[in-house]
């Protein structure tokens, strides 16, 4: 299905299924599918996913994180989003950390990992080179995040952007979505928080940024397991969760 039918679309579970057949970026496309060919070293045996990645986690999910895009050997391989790389493996082990996840670990779909009123998504579904889809990319993949959002209206409360690219692509999503935008448009910045009305008088939103759990941050410092289980906690909260502590069981990333 080509984005432009996503507003259609009736709930998650058919805007799961549908994005998943999605052609429109021809070099997105060529992407997913030449690493799918070509393979890594270590998993030469692995029959990819090559598709579109989905979100993932409950249709009535009240905090929903937005990544990037996959990578091209971890959910482009795996078929769920932020699996099987070291950024996914940090951010499951911290949901876990705080109980919103049954296990730890994210590994394949079908593997049992459930998500407790959270849901991650991403702006743009294919795996991009470098990891760095273009704007023209990033607009033609938008519908799908912004009737994701449309769908999770009832129940969101709270959105955490992962870095500065999820923070842009998300705030004309929201807008979409019927949420109004602060003006000036906050800026994003780990820790940055903005209250965004609901353009019909609903409950607002709560948007978060947050350092993005890339090993770019992580194995700098930038991003400390600790510094990301407290920004979670407090979105958690926000988003009327009950969390676990917050200062349990963080030990350094790295
Ligand atoms: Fe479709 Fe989005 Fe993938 Fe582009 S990035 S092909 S719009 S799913």
């Amino acid at each position: 299905m080509h984005p432009a039918q996503a507003p259609l679309l009736p709930d998650l579970a058919t805007l799961d299924r549908e994005v998943t057949g999605c052609r429109a970026c021809p070099r997105l496309v060529a992407w997913r599918e030449e690493a799918a060919r070509v393979k890594r070293r270590a998993y030469l045996d692995w029959d990819y996913w090559a598709r579109p990645i989905p979100g993932f986690g409950p249709p009535d999910a009240a905090l929903l994180l937005v990544g990037l895009a996959p990578a091209a050997h971890g959910g482009n391989r795996t078929g769920r989003i932020f699996t099987g790389d070291p950024s996914g493996d940090l951010l499951y082990a911290t949901l876990h950390g705080l109980g919103l996840a049954n296990r730890p670990t994210s590994v394949v779909q079908g593997d049992g990992l459930e998500l407790y009123g959270v849901r991650i998504t991403d702006p743009v579904r294919c795996a991009p080179p470098d990891n760095r889809p273009t704007t023209a990319e990033r607009d033609t993949c938008r519908p799908w995040i912004t009737r994701e959002l449309e769908l999770l209206r009832p129940t969101v409360r709270a959105v955490v952007a992962l870095g500065g690219f999820a923070w842009q692509a998300a705030l004309p999503a929201l807008a979409a979505a019927g949420w109004e935008l602060p003006r000036p448009r906050p800026a994003f910045g780990h820790g940055a928080r903005a209250t965004l009305r609901a353009a019909d008088g609903g409950p607002p939103l709560e948007l978060f940024g947050c350092y993005h759990v890339s090993p770019r941050n992580t194995y700098t410092g930038r991003l400390t397991t600790p510094m990301l289980r407290e920004l979670l906690h407090t979105a958690a909260t926000a988003a009327g969760l009950r969390p676990g502590p917050a200062n349990s069981g963080g030990s350094t990333a790295g």
